[in-house]
């Protein structure tokens, strides 16, 4: 790429949260291939980010390119106001069956945020339908990160979250405390209480809890106790709250099961996926909801209608890629290969815990999480990074490894390596 494409993209185009008075650097990647990056002057990264928890197989894989093209000769897109095809019966099919038991029917959406507004609509519009129309506010934990449109802002966590850029356009929601107990910790039983306490206190008026199971993604990155998500889900029934699982970062693999609702053998009302949907290939989503939640909309007012329809709901070029990337899943190595890099992280990532800088090691699944005492330069550790021939994003005080399931064990031990050799610089 030429400095003048460089400075072009320096004055013109904005990339995920920059500011142009403060650009951050980019780095012009010209193709990616298993789990490398190919900069555009030919230096190669390994790949430690999956591409924000989507590039589960890695880059320009034959299975997906192939569906992809074979489906370009077919048609890239068509309404699905309508019409229907074989694409997306197949990838819906394919959810139906690998999600938790009660989810039987599914919406197509096109990116995580959207699916986070179309399960929120559901909840709502449930209540409505039960003629309860009161119920209509969102529980959610603080820490949690669920997506940038309004509705998503506001179940984000309210001091990392925009809750104060966007004081005024955001519906005030209500917040339990981040879950402390960790999975690997001993359960206490005491801990729901908070929970417990909210849900009892304003049931009256809650449409749902909103949470991701588990893992909290971009929030912090933090794991809790799968008998948290075991007994909030009993809370919801108690409760009478739909209880809405947003799996967007975990489904598809990522925590060792293929939902992370599965270590606690839960079965949502509504869930939402997204991310690894399509192996990172393009964008989709979809939310998957109990025939209770549907049915007693479809028997709701606006004849019984669903107030959602994205222009590009149901791209089948997107379902085709779905459809390939569950047929890689369907193949069964991704559970040896995630155990693998478990272990590896924890090994690998767990003696940084003693140094100085550090606060703080996480791992769960193919996630490892360092959490240092001090923000991280992002610029400057970006470069360091680069330099080392790895990718790897901090934000805040975490430098955070989600790498492909395909990776090997020496290009893991690098990206590991890169950010001990951070650590280790204080
Ligand atoms: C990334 C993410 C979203 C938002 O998805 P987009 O595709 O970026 O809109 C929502 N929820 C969770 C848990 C996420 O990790």
């Amino acid at each position: 790429m030429q400095p003048a494409d460089l400075s072009f993209d320096r004055d013109h185009i904005w990339h995920p949260y920059t500011s142009f008075n403060k650009p951050l650097p980019v780095f012009p990647v010209a193709r990616a291939q298993g789990c490398e990056l190919e900069l555009s002057d030919g230096r190669r990264l390994i790949d430690g980010m999956s591409s924000w928890w989507a590039s589960i197989h890695g880059y320009n894989h034959p299975h997906l390119n192939a569906a992809a093209q074979a489906q370009l000769q077919e048609m890239s897109h068509v309404m699905f106001g309508g019409i229907t095809h074989q694409p997306a019966v197949d990838l819906c099919r394919r959810l139906v069956k690998y999600s938790p038991a009660a989810l039987q029917r599914v919406f197509l959406a096109d990116s995580g945020s959207v699916a986070v507004e179309v399960a929120i609509k559901m909840a709502v519009q449930y209540w409505v339908s039960r003629h309860l129309p009161e119920k209509n506010r969102l529980a959610t934990l603080r820490g949690g990160y669920h997506g940038d449109t309004f509705a998503a802002m506001s179940v984000c966590d309210p001091v990392n979250g925009m809750h104060s850029l966007f004081r005024g356009s955001l519906r005030q929601q209500l917040f339990a405390p981040v879950p402390t107990i960790r999975p690997e910790d001993d359960w206490d039983a005491s801990a729901m209480a908070p929970l417990e306490q909210l849900l009892s206190e304003h049931q009256h008026e809650l449409a749902a809890l909103i949470l991701e199971p588990i893992v909290q993604g971009a929030g912090g990155m933090r794991f809790y106790h799968p008998s948290y998500l075991k007994a909030a889900a009993e809370l919801c029934r108690h409760y009478d709250v739909l209880f809405i699982a947003d799996e967007i970062a975990t489904g598809f693999g990522r925590t060792g099961r293929w939902f992370a609702c599965d270590h606690a053998d839960v079965s949502p009302d509504i869930m939402c996926v997204g991310k690894a949907l399509t192996g990172g290939y393009m964008t989709q989503a979809a939310v998957l909801c109990s025939d209770d939640v549907a049915t007693t909309i479809s028997n709701g007012p606006a004849n019984g209608t669903f107030m959602h329809g994205p222009t590009f709901m149901g791209n089948p070029l997107a379902c085709a890629v779905a459809n390939a990337s569950l047929e890689l899943l369907e193949a069964n190595e991704w559970p040896a290969q995630v155990a693998a890099i478990a272990q590896q992280l924890k090994t690998e990532l767990e003696p940084l815990r003693r140094l100085p800088s550090v606060a703080d090691v996480r791992c769960f699944g193919a996630i490892g999480v360092v959490e240092m005492i001090e923000p991280v330069d992002v610029a400057a550790v970006q470069q360091q990074f680069v330099d080392a021939g790895v990718w790897i994003r901090p934000f805040g005080k975490l430098v955070y490894l989600m790498p492909p399931f395909i990776i090997t064990p020496e290009q893991l031990s690098q990206l590991t390596k890169a950010i001990g050799d951070l650590a280790r610089q204080g």
